[in-house]
């Protein structure tokens, strides 16, 4: 039985009954949910799954607790979509990279082209990977 990272009910399927999340694609988790950026385009790398709500700050005392709970899944196939505070998103980086033993994945928007790139590193080795 696994845990959906999106709405955290307990799933036995591929997809979540409750939100739909398809536990056989790739993931990218979002550090907050801030809904004045459209950030329609990263879904083409995976589900969304959004790590803390809008509101969420540093002084909260819950939130090194919630990024724990939510990225103790991710793998170095997964990816990590960098908005929001930037103390938040500095935990989050660490924690990911805990649990992956190093390697991350950031999708990085790229105003040029209007689209993301993947950025590599794998901060154990200190060798970039791309
Ligand atoms: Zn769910």
């Amino acid at each position: 039985m696994n845990r959906c990272p999106d709405c955290t009910c307990e799933i036995a399927e591929r997809y979540c009954p409750f939100c739909g999340y398809d536990s056989a694609m790739e993931r990218v988790f979002v550090v907050q949910d801030q809904k004045r950026f459209d950030i329609g385009a990263a879904k083409s790398f995976g589900n969304l799954v959004f790590l803390l709500d809008e509101e969420a700050t540093p002084y909260d005392e819950s939130v090194v607790a919630t990024l724990h709970d939510k990225l103790s899944s991710y793998t170095p196939e997964d990816y990590l979509l960098l908005l929001g505070n930037p103390c938040l998103i500095g935990w989050t980086v660490a924690i990911a990279a805990l649990y992956s033993g190093g390697p991350v994945k950031h999708l990085q928007w790229r105003g040029k082209t209007q689209s993301y790139i993947v950025v590599e590193v794998d901060l154990k080795t200190s060798l970039r990977a791309n």
